[in-house]
């Protein structure tokens, strides 16, 4: 089943697109198959939890119809290799990091773990891939939480203290080691960004120079949609149907967001959602969503994560240190704050205030 929140998140998205796409056209798309509208082809794929479309412009249908069957083989097989305690390569690197011994890793993880290094690093270790255990016990692992309960402060507090990082992992040659049992890999804040990279770069390979690859909102494009660049809306986190804000991207960008509203049970009035601040151990409670805007997707979904859990008041320092000059957050308030870069590249519908400064009221905030 698909997640709802995942789908509702899509679906808003692919309408931005769809839209652009229909006044090219006039007709409507159908989703299932391959179709066209004068140009552009789509082609639905579920991984990674989500369902990722991928739109196509500007080559014949047996130039797509070859790339949408080369990244469905692709994704299967990223989703598989990368997930975290389900049978693939990264568990079976999970159960040797438990044993603190030095031993050969898969092949298929380690740029990842390369470059979760470093961004763990340069967000001040906010993104932090190595608290697996944390997510695990928070129960996050499927799309609807299992039990609605957060779990007890004890079992949170014993694996805080631990304080497991992306340093404690020490890497020589073909091997690598832990020196914390803790740690355990997750990399679900930035596996999907870095898959869209590689899924990019293959299209590119194919002569395929204008695109899009939209995992449940999440996305990067390359090149134009014909004469104009492609349109994404980013919606709002607190109002499934409703956009927050419109932006413009073309040549090479991705646009990432984290949000409170992905993944979330209520308990007792609260609510508890999926992105963990690794110093507390328990949702980060600062932001309802950030939106990232970078040509590096996996940096862009690293750093949306880190300046989520970052939250209103510290975004500035850790979105400078990544290197992200594009960032809009809600925070907890419903209030928007963001970049002067970013004020530039978005326009807010209907009747939302201009930004002053670098911090505006939303419409709308529960
Ligand atoms: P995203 O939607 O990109 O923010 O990713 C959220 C996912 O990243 C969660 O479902 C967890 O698998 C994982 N995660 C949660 N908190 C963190 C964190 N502080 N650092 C890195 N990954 C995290
Ligand atoms: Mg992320």
């Amino acid at each position: 089943m698909y997640p709802r929140n995942q789908l509702i998140k899509f679906f808003i998205i692919c309408l931005m697109l769809s839209l652009v796409s229909a006044c090219d056209s006039g007709a409507p798309t159908p989703a299932d198959k391959p179709e066209s509208d004068d140009r552009t082809f789509k082609h639905s794929i579920f991984s990674f939890g989500t369902l990722i479309e991928i739109s196509i412009y500007g080559v014949d249908l047996q130039t797509a119809e070859r790339a949408f069957e080369q990244l469905e083989m692709d994704f299967r097989y990223m989703h598989v290799t990368w997930h975290p305690w389900q049978r693939s390569a990264l568990s079976r690197d999970n159960k040797l990091i438990a044993t603190t011994e030095w031993f050969s890793d898969a092949p298929s993880v380690r740029p990842l773990i390369e470059i979760a290094k470093e961004l763990a690093v340069k967000s001040d270790h906010l993104f932090n891939p190595a608290i697996g255990k944390l997510i695990y016990l928070w129960g996050f692992k499927n799309a609807e939480h299992e039990t609605g309960i957060p779990p007890a402060a004890t079992d949170i507090e014993k694996l805080v203290v631990l304080n497991p990082r992306m340093d404690d992992l020490e890497l020589r040659e073909i091997q690598m080691r832990s020196n914390n049992p803790a740690v355990l890999i997750d990399l679900g804040g930035f596996a999907k960004g870095y898959g869209i990279n590689r899924s990019m770069e293959t299209l590119k390979t194919m002569g395929i120079n204008h695109a899009v690859i939209n995992a449940g909102g999440d996305l990067k494009v390359i090149g134009r949609h014909g004469n104009r660049p492609w349109r994404i809306g980013i919606r709002h986190p607190r109002i499934a149907d409703q956009v927050l804000a419109y932006v413009e991207v073309e040549g090479e960008e991705s646009v990432f967001t984290s949000g409170d509203y992905e993944r979330y049970f209520i308990y007792q009035d609260k609510r508890y959602h999926h992105i963990i601040d690794p110093r507390t151990g328990y949702p980060a409670n600062g932001s309802q969503s950030v939106t990232v805007i970078h040509a590096d997707a996996a940096l862009a979904d690293a750093a949306a994560t880190a300046l989520f859990v970052a939250g209103p008041s510290d975004w500035q320092r850790v979105a400078q240190s990544m290197g992200i000059e594009d960032v809009l957050l809600v925070d907890a308030n419903g209030e928007l704050h963001m970049t002067e870069s970013m004020r530039k590249k978005i326009q807010l519908p209907g009747n939302q205030p201009s930004a002053k400064n670098s911090s505006i009221k939303s419409t709308q905030a529960d």
